[in-house]
């Protein structure tokens, strides 16, 4: 059991990670890869580690996750890779018949020093690569960042390797999404197509990863960006990225690559993160705002001031990814709530800067990012002074059962219940349904304790 602790004991803890509040790298370059149609994933390291990070896509996303494995043993881990990797390619290829082999690393490969741009200019050169078929590689050593810089690395490795310039701008927008669900994909498009704005979108793992059941198994859904689609990217008049961890290095890459211009946002989480969102959309798309996303925010609007008094006040901890806890964050202030404890396990200086500005007017708040900002610290937080909801992914109801404090499932993993890849919890729908899901776990606590209410409801 854990015991409350005085601030200096907390203070003094760096040398040890204690249940960390993120996983590893390979785990998020699988799901950005996913994003694209007709892609292989490709685990350049040992069996293990590819079904570890399969498995943990499979439990959230309750989908068959299908990835390669370069399948390393004792005589890899000596002698390197390569000979695994371009026989993996050349397999895969003949077999899986993939458009596209996305290929992340694992500690092991970048531990003995793998080059796996060289490795996989030699499949290329000996012909391993059929024509119209593609190959590329992000490294993604799980020893530094999280589950969240794989993301970035992979979708990242796309921006660098696929959009070309043909030196004729297109009438259309990039949007490069962060780590969200594919629910949360589906409703970003959804609401650009109602403005009218011709976009690419990748990733996309809409109609990839929430699938309907047919009684048939296919191996590539058909979402995901295309590669014509990702092709188009260098020649769109702007990049829209949602998430300064997951996309500004993609952005960056376009940039760069093919002049594309580039702005990166907040993930449209929250009130006034959709607003900032919608005003990014109508500059750079040249569209003005539909009455229905005008009426989705008034309805936001009109079950915030209905239910405001249930909400005032209320002390909440909350634990994820950086670019999901800012303007959830954000979102919690507009509530008038108090956002107090908040710890993500991604590194980033501009996590602390963010929160800084954000809980200005909050003395009691803290925050911690980083491989210290584990959910050890969280719990020792909240037994120091408790708080009325816990906003996390799973690993958060040990600390919720033993304190006896409601809780919302939000973020990664998410393994024991349903619901996030079908429900979104992005634009100002998505608030709505954060709103009503966080009102209903406090007014259950509430009825729960107030016996006068439960005689009544009984009679
Ligand atoms: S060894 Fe590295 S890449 Fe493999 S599962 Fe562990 S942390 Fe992830």
């Amino acid at each position: 059991m854990l015991l409350r602790h005085t601030t200096s004991e907390i203070k003094d803890r760096t040398a040890l990670t204690v249940n960390p509040a993120k996983t590893c790298q390979p785990v998020g370059a699988m799901y950005a890869a996913l994003g694209f149609h007709g892609c292989l994933p490709h685990s350049h390291g040992s069996q293990g580690c590819c079904s570890y990070h399969r498995t943990a896509l499979t439990r959230h996303y309750k989908e068959p996750v299908m990835a390669a494995t370069s399948s390393f043993t004792e005589g890899s881990a000596v002698f390197g890779g390569q000979a695994n990797l371009v026989q993996a390619v050349e397999t895969i290829f003949a077999i899986y018949e993939p458009d596209i082999i996305a290929v992340h690393t694992t500690c092991l490969s970048e531990t003995i020093g793998d080059d796996v741009n060289q490795i996989l200019q030699k499949a290329r050169d000996e012909d391993k690569v059929p024509k119209g078929k593609y190959v590329m590689h992000a490294s993604t050593p799980s020893y530094v960042g999280s589950h969240v810089t794989g993301y970035a690395n992979m979708v990242k490795g796309f921006a660098s390797y696929f959009p070309v310039s043909t030196g004729k701008k297109l009438n259309q927008i990039n949007i490069i999404s962060g780590w969200i669900e594919p629910s949360d994909m589906r409703e970003i498009k959804r609401i650009v197509s109602s403005m009218g704005i011709k976009f690419v979108m990748f990733p996309d793992t809409s109609d990839v990863l929430d699938n309907p059941m047919t009684g048939k198994f296919v191996m590539y859904p058909k979402g995901g960006t295309t590669i014509p689609e990702m092709l188009s990217t260098g020649d769109s008049k702007f990049t829209i990225g949602l998430g300064h961890w997951a996309t500004t290095d993609a952005a960056v890459a376009l940039d760069n690559k093919c002049k594309v211009r580039f702005e990166v946002g907040d993930l449209p989480i929250g009130l006034r993160a959709t607003d900032r969102f919608i005003k990014l959309l109508s500059k750079f798309g040249t569209a003005s705002v539909p009455e229905s996303v005008n009426d989705d925010r008034g309805r936001l609007i009109d079950v915030i001031s209905d239910m405001h008094q249930y909400l005032y006040g209320k002390r909440v901890a909350l634990f994820g990814d950086p670019d999901q806890l800012i303007p959830m964050t954000e979102f919690l202030l507009d509530l008038d709530m108090k956002p107090v404890y908040i710890v993500s396990g991604t590194p980033g200086n501009d996590f602390s800067s963010r929160m800084e500005k954000l809980l200005a007017n909050l003395p009691e708040a803290k925050y911690k990012n980083g491989a210290n900002a584990d959910m050890f610290l969280l719990h020792q937080w909240i037994k120091q002074e408790p708080v009325d909801l816990i906003i996390g992914n799973t690993y958060g109801k040990y600390i919720a059962r033993d304190e006896k404090i409601p809780f919302l499932r939000f973020g990664f993993p998410i393994l024991d219940r349903i619901g996030h890849s079908y429900f979104p919890s992005v634009g100002y729908t998505g608030a709505l349904r954060l709103v009503e899901k966080m009102l209903s776990l406090i007014m259950d606590k509430q009825d729960m304790e107030c016996p006068e209410e439960k005689v009544e409801l009984v009679m």
